[in-house]
């Protein structure tokens, strides 16, 4: 059963159930406002010169593995397996199938392949590989589709969603303001966007009760911030998060700075899809009504 809001995105066909919680299509109406954010977001990250990378919206298997990501939420990880029988295995699966979903499931072999959670991933092995970071650091701009295995009759909890970010690595001193600017110029962004908002301190979903510890920890040391817009009637909603990683992705992947340090590393994520629900939830789904600010913010040149 879909929540009331979902209900109304499916019936003014916004979005487009497929019949797996969290797996959607979209309409014109949201890619427009999904595109018209994230430009907003790049524009509002121009003087960062930031270098832009793209990746597709999977890994390898052996990089989720790398990245610390199964340890701290297999949960959520998304890794693709496939059929590698020969024609007899293929026969026998097409009498299976259709009856039986396992006899599909026992053909099944790991492939190298592993969905991306977060945009950022991708990115600190390919700048690790650089070398030693340059004195000024770098600030890298990825985009990607995610998934995240969190099944949900929430809309602004989906398996598929993309993340624009901006990534910053070097000194813990660079790091931070970075961190520190983002968090101010993320609340602008949101203030232009016309959205109410609080920002909090946060934590990741650490699995299990060992994962109790770590959140505990990244709550006090203030790792995480969050950007939480109202949506559903009952709680808040985390649109945009801002998080320093301090020397996690430093250590693994060998990455020093020139003074023979690890590596800090920091990335702000704006989370499109939550945003433009939050759009779409606080000014309607009519764009041509929403306030001329607000579309100027969105589309200086005019929407598609
Ligand atoms: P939450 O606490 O709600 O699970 P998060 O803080 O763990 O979210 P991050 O890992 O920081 O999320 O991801 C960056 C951004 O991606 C979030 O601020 C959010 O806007 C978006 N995001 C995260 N998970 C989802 C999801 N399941 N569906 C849609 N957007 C998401
Ligand atoms: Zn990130």
């Amino acid at each position: 059963m879909a929540s009331e809001f979902l209900n109304d995105l499916f019936n003014a066909g916004i979005l487009i159930p497929l019949g797996e919680d969290g797996v959607y299509g979209r309409s014109a109406v949201f890619e427009a406002v999904v595109e018209g954010l994230t430009a907003a977001a790049l524009r509002s990250g121009k003087d960062q010169k930031a270098e832009k990378l793209r990746f597709p919206p999977a890994t390898t298997f052996a990089g989720l593995k790398k990245s610390g990501y199964l340890e701290s939420f297999p949960q959520l990880a998304g890794t693709v397996h496939c059929f590698c029988g020969n024609d007899r295995d293929h026969r026998a699966l097409l009498q299976c199938i259709g009856e039986d979903d396992d006899s599909w499931t026992a053909k099944q072999q790991v492939s190298g392949v592993a969905l991306t959670p977060a945009a950022c991933y991708p990115v600190y092995p390919v700048m690790a590989k650089r070398g030693v970071v340059p004195e000024q650091g770098y600030v890298v701009d990825a985009f990607s589709y995610c998934f995240r295995h969190e099944p949900s009759i929430d809309p602004m909890r989906m398996q598929l969603f993309r993340m624009q970010e901006f990534i910053r690595i070097g000194t813990p001193e660079q790091v931070e303001t970075f961190r520190n600017m983002w968090m101010k110029r993320g609340q602008d962004y949101v203030a232009s966007l016309q959205l109410p908002y609080e920002v909090d301190v946060a934590n990741d979903p650490f699995f299990g009760r060992g994962g109790q510890i770590m959140a505990d920890a990244q709550r006090e040391q203030k790792l995480k911030f969050e950007l939480l817009i109202p949506v559903n009637p009952d709680k808040l909603s985390a649109c945009l998060s801002f998080n320093y990683h301090m020397d996690h992705f430093g250590e693994i992947y060998e990455m020093h700075t020139a003074d023979g340090q690890r590596a800090h590393t920091a990335c702000v994520g704006f989370g499109l899809e939550r945003l433009t629900l939050a759009m779409l939830k606080h000014h309607g789904f009519d764009l041509d009504a929403w306030p001329g600010e607000v579309q100027n913010f969105l589309w200086p040149n005019g929407r598609e």
